[in-house]
């Protein structure tokens, strides 16, 4: 199977750009914040203190989270219930970030990280996903821009679906996430030695896209 990972901060655009070059190359594409998410949502759900990693732990016995590949969109099973709106509410996204830095968190989803790369073709965004859960992936990609560029990205998309998040809010809360993702002790989000880096500042999304559909297409054909 051809995997390719792509990691970066949060708002770089990964999910977009990767959602499209694996429909251009006929892969799945792989979400991985949205098991994270699913983790947050459930322990915010039950009133859990994300950051409380005794207690979130503690949680994973009565969790169950499935990936399902439906016309190609991922949808996020959770107790059996599809909660793919539900994740993406802001408060889900500090949430995931909190219960990503707990190692048994880590643990609980990583088996089927694994066992969806080794199943079927994909592209796979996260964080770790170069560096700690597909080492041998084909392509490693980092992808990135600058924080206000990923703000306003971040803003224009909530701004969309009619949440009323400041761009200041969406910035402070986005330096918060990249200074957690970036320092805490389990599988922090950095490139991968072997990655190649991709500054997505200034550019067009078509642009990145296709960047990045060359950068994998040449790696893998050579
Ligand atoms: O990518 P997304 O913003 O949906 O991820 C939500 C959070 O989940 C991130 O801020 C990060 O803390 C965590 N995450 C992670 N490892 C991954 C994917 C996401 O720690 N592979």
């Amino acid at each position: 199977m051809i995997n390719v990972a792509i990691d970066g901060p949060a708002g770089a655009g990964k999910s977009t750009i990767a959602r499209s070059v694996a429909k251009q190359l006929g892969y799945i594409y792989v979400d991985t914040g949205a098991l994270y998410r699913a983790v947050g949502v459930y322990n915010l759900r039950n009133n859990v203190d994300t950051k409380d990693e005794k207690a979130v732990a503690a949680t994973l016995a009565d969790i169950n989270v499935e990936l399902k590949f439906i016309d190609g969109e991922q949808h996020v099973i959770l107790n059996g219930d599809d909660v793919s709106q539900e994740i993406r509410q802001p408060e889900a996204s500090m949430a995931a970030s909190n219960v990503s830095a707990i190692p048994a968190v880590r643990t609980f989803l990583f088996d089927l990280q694994r066992e969806i790369a080794s199943k079927n073709n994909c592209l796979m965004d996260g964080r770790d996903i170069g560096t700690v859960v597909l080492p041998n992936a084909d392509v490693k990609i980092f992808l990135t821009a600058d924080p206000e560029e990923r703000a306003r990205r971040r803003f224009l998309e909530l701004q969309a679906k009619g949440d009323p998040s400041t761009y200041e809010e969406v910035l402070a809360d986005l330096k918060v996430r990249d200074y957690q993702d970036s320092h805490r002790e389990v599988a922090p989000l950095k490139p991968a030695e072997d990655s190649i880096l991709i500054n997505t500042t200034g550019n067009e999304l078509e642009e990145s896209i296709q960047i990045i559909c060359d950068t994998i297409k040449e790696k893998i054909n050579g």
